[in-house]
C-alpha cells in the first residue's frame, strides 16, 4: 500500500518499533528512498542513525554520608544523543556535565536522606532514547532519632527510631549494665522504611524491680549513638500511696498526699481525721480496682469491647499487642491470667505481682457486678446472622428476659468447645459487658453457659454491622439493586451516624476504655438509624482483608491505625481518635476499605510516611478538617474525643445547606 513516508533517519523509530515487535498491524510498511525507490521499512538503511545507549561507569553505587562521589555515563548513538540525569528527590548538592561524554555527575558531601534514591542517566536521539539507573547506597552512623519514656499498655513499650546504614546492631543497658534479652524482655522492630528502624524495647508485665534507666547504644561501622530514657512501671510493694508518673488522675493523687507514714506519725491528732485517710484510701484502691477489672477485661475480651486483642489472646507472637504478657514473676500468664500491663501502670497494688490475683477475686472486687445468667431453653434459636473467629452468631428468641415483654429478639453469640481458660475469659467478660452501659454501645443481656456452646446475648441490632449497612445504601448498590431500591444515604444521615458513634466513643474514654479496632465493620445498626459500637473480635473472618497478618495469627487493622500504633504498637484513646477519624471516611465513602488501592505493605509505608487519606467526593470540608484534626501525627496533637462528638453534633443538626459540599 501506498504511504508517504521518506525514508530517513526521522522515521528510523517506526522501523525500531516494527523491529521490536510491538508492531501489531499485519501491512508492511515501505518508505520512498533518494532514487524514489520503494523501500520496505524493515529494509531501510540510513547512515549515522542509530538508537542511543547509555551506561553508567558504576551500577553500585555505596557513599559514606559526608563524602562526594562522581558518576559518569558513557552514551553512544547517531546523532549523538541529548544526556540528562533523572535525580528526583536528591537533597544533597550536586553538579553535572552532560556537554562531554562521559556525561558526569557529582554528589556532594552525600546527605544519608538520599539513601535509596535511584539515579538516572537518559540519552536520547531522534531515533529513541536509553536509560541508565542505579541506587544510591549511603553509609552512615546510627542516629537514634525518637526515644520515649514507656506509656502503659498491653504490652509497655518504650518505642524507638534509629536510622542507620549498614542496620545497626542495638543493645540495651539498664542502670549502665548489659540487658541481657529474653522472652520477657526484648527488641521488637515494627517497620522499617528504608534505612529507618521503628520498634519497641517490649516488656512484659515489668514490676518495681524494673524502674530505672534504660539506654539505648546503636552502633554501626561508622560509628554509634546512645540515648537514655527514665522508665517507672510500678511503685515498690507497700508504697500503696507513693506518687507514680501512672497514678490515675485526681483523686489518686490527692490520696497521694498522705502516705501510710503519715498516717502512723500522727498519732496525736483528731481520730477522725485517720479515719477520714483511711476512708479516702479504701475507696481509691477500690475505685482502681474497679478501673483494673475494666481495663484487663475490656482488652482480653473474645466477645465484646475489643478489638484485634480478641482475636489473638492465645497468640504466640510477642509483638502484637493482642499478645497476653507474662505475669510479674517469671512465669508467662495464660491468656486468661496475668494482668494487663496497662494495669500495673494504672495501679501500685502489689497483689498485681501474684499470678492469681485475677483468678480468685473478680467477683469480690466488684461485687455489684451481676452478670444475668440466661436457661437455654429460654434461648430459641431462628437462623444464622454471621460467623466469627470465635464461633456462630443467630438470631433468637428470648424468653423471660424483661418483664414487660414474653419474649423478645436477640442476638447470640457462640463459643463451642470451650477450654478452661476460654471459659475464665468467657466469665470476665461477661462481667466487663455487663458493666459497659451506653445508649450507644451494644446491650449485653447475660450469658447462658449451661453446657456447650457457651453463649453471650446481645440485643439484636435489626440491620447489621454498619459497613455491610453503608455498601447497601450506597450509589453502587442503589444501581445494581432492582425493584425495591434501597435509598442512598443522605450527608446529614451520616453525619447522624457518626455523632452516634462518637458518643460511643466519648464514653468508652470516659471508662479509660481503650478501643484498638473501632471500624464500621465493630459498629451495628438497628431500628431508625439507630447505630451502637458493637461487637469485634467476631468480625475477623469476613473481613479479613481489613486485618494485616504479623507473623503467627495475629491480625493489626493496619488501615485503622496512626503510626504510632503501627511503629510501636502504642494504643491509647489518642490512636481510638484516630480510627475514629477513618470511621468518618468509610462512612463518607459508603463504606469503601481505607487505602483499597494499596497493598497493605504500601498501606504501612504510606501512613508511617504521613500521607492521609483523601477527601472522599461527597464529604464536605468541615467534616474532612475533622478527619485531619483525627488524623495529626503527633497524638497529644489530635482532636480531643469530646471535641469531635460535639463538632459532629452541630453538623448533624445544623441545615445541610451550610455545608460546603465542594470545599
Ligand atoms: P460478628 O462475628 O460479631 O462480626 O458477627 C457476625 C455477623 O453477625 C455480622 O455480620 C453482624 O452483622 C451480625 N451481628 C453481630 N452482632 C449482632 C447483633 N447484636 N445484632 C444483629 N446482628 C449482629
Amino acid at each position: 500500500m501506498d504511504n508517504p513516508f521518506k525514508c530517513s533517519c526521522e522515521i528510523m523509530w517506526i522501523k525500531k518499533f516494527q523491529e521490536a515487535k510491538f508492531y501489531t498491524e499485519t501491512q508492511d510498511l515501505y518508505c520512498i528512498d533518494d532514487n524514489n525507490k520503494r523501500t520496505a521499512l524493515l529494509d531501510m538503511k540510513v547512515p549515522n542513525c542509530d538508537l542511543p545507549s547509555a551506561n553508567l561507569s558504576n551500577y553500585n553505587i555505596t557513599v559514606v554520608e559526608g563524602k562526594s562521589i562522581t558518576l559518569y555515563c558513557d552514551t553512544t548513538g547517531r546523532p549523538p544523543p541529548n544526556v540528562s540525569w533523572v535525580l528526583t528527590n536528591l537533597v544533597s548538592n550536586h553538579e553535572s556535565d552532560t556537554s562531554k561524554n562521559p556525561a558526569s555527575l557529582t554528589i556532594k558531601n552525600v546527605s544519608s536522606m538520599d539513601s535509596g534514591l535511584w539515579i538516572s542517566c537518559v540519552a536520547e536521539n531522534i531515533v529513541g532514547e536509553d536509560q541508565a539507573s542505579a541506587e544510591l547506597t549511603v553509609f552512615f552512623a546510627p542516629n537514634i532519632t525518637f526515644i520515649e519514656s514507656p506509656t502503659p499498655d498491653h504490652h509497655w513499650c518504650i518505642p524507638f527510631t534509629v536510622k542507620g546504614n549498614p542496620k545497626p546492631t542495638l543493645q540495651w543497658f539498664y542502670e549502665g549494665a548489659i540487658l541481657n534479652e529474653s522472652e520477657y524482655i526484648c527488641t521488637k522492630i515494627h517497620v522499617i522504611n528504608q534505612s529507618e528502624y521503628h520498634g519497641c524495647l517490649q516488656l512484659d508485665n515489668p514490676t518495681h524491680l524494673n524502674n530505672g534507666a534504660y539506654t539505648l547504644l546503636a552502633k554501626n561501622e561508622y560509628g554509634e549513638d546512645e540515648k537514655r530514657v527514665d522508665a517507672h512501671f510500678m511503685s515498690v510493694p507497700g508504697d500503696e500511696y507513693e506518687t507514680t508518673p501512672n497514678d490515675l488522675g485526681d483523686t489518686t493523687n490527692n490520696s497521694n498526699q498522705i502516705t501510710s507514714t503519715d498516717v502512723s506519725n500522727k498519732e496525736n491528732e483528731d481520730s477522725i481525721t485517720v479515719y477520714v485517710v483511711v476512708g479516702i484510701a479504701a475507696l481509691v484502691c477500690t475505685g482502681l480496682v474497679i478501673m483494673l477489672i475494666i481495663l484487663k477485661f475490656g482488652r482480653h475480651s473474645k466477645f465484646g469491647m475489643k478489638g484485634p486483642s480478641s482475636v489473638i489472646s492465645n497468640d504466640d507472637d510477642s509483638a502484637s499487642p493482642l499478645h497476653h504478657i507474662s505475669n510479674g514473676s517469671n512465669t508467662p500468664s495464660s491468656s486468661e491470667g496475668g494482668p494487663d500491663a496497662v494495669i500495673i501502670g494504672m495501679t501500685k497494688i502489689p497483689v498485681i505481682e501474684n499470678p492469681q490475683y485475677f483468678g480468685i477475686t473478680n467477683s469480690q472486687l466488684k461485687p455489684d457486678t451481676f452478670v444475668q445468667h440466661i436457661k437455654r431453653h429460654n434461648i430459641v434459636l431462628k437462623r444464622e446472622l454471621g460467623e466469627g473467629a470465635f464461633g456462630k452468631v443467630f438470631l433468637a428468641e428470648c424468653y423471660n428476659l424483661c418483664p414487660e415483654q414474653d419474649k423478645i429478639l436477640v442476638a447470640v453469640k457462640t463459643l463451642k468447645d470451650a477450654s478452661d481458660n476460654a471459659r475464665k475469659d468467657f466469665h470476665r467478660e461477661a462481667e466487663l459487658l455487663t458493666n459497659l452501659q451506653h445508649e450507644h454501645i451494644v446491650k449485653f443481656y447475660g450469658v447462658c453457659v449451661e453446657g456447650d456452646p457457651l453463649i453471650m446475648v446481645f440485643e439484636y441490632m435489626k440491620h447489621g454491622d454498619l459497613n455491610k449497612f453503608l455498601r447497601a445504601h450506597g450509589p453502587d448498590a442503589v444501581l445494581m439493586a432492582e425493584g425495591n431500591r434501597p435509598a442512598e444515604l443522605t450527608q446529614s444521615q451520616m453525619l447522624h451516624i457518626a455523632q452516634q458513634i462518637a458518643a460511643g466513643m466519648v464514653y468508652l474514654a470516659s471508662q479509660h476504655f481503650v478501643h484498638r479496632d473501632l471500624a464500621t465493620r465493630n459498629c451495628l445498626v438497628g431500628e431508625n438509624l439507630l447505630v451502637k459500637i458493637g461487637d469485634f473480635g467476631m468480625s475477623r473472618d469476613v473481613y479479613s482483608t481489613d486485618y494485616y497478618r504479623v507473623g503467627g495469627h495475629t491480625m493489626l487493622p493496619i488501615r485503622w491505625m496512626p503510626p504510632e500504633s503501627i511503629m510501636y504498637r502504642k494504643f491509647t484513646t489518642e490512636s481510638d481518635v484516630w480510627s475514629l477519624g477513618v470511621v468518618l471516611w468509610e462512612i463518607f465513602t459508603y463504606g469503601k476499605q481505607p487505602w483499597y488501592q494499596l497493598s497493605n505493605n504500601e498501606v504501612i509505608e504510606c501512613i508511617t510516611q504521613g500521607r492521609v487519606l483523601q477527601r472522599p467526593r461527597t464529604c464536605p470540608k468541615e467534616v474532612y478538617d475533622l478527619m485531619l484534626g483525627c488524623w495529626q501525627r503527633e497524638p497529644h496533637m489530635r482532636l480531643n474525643i469530646k471535641e469531635i462528638h460535639s463538632l459532629l453534633q452541630n453538623l448533624a443538626k445544623a441545615s445541610p445547606v451550610y455545608l460546603d459540599i465542594l470545599g
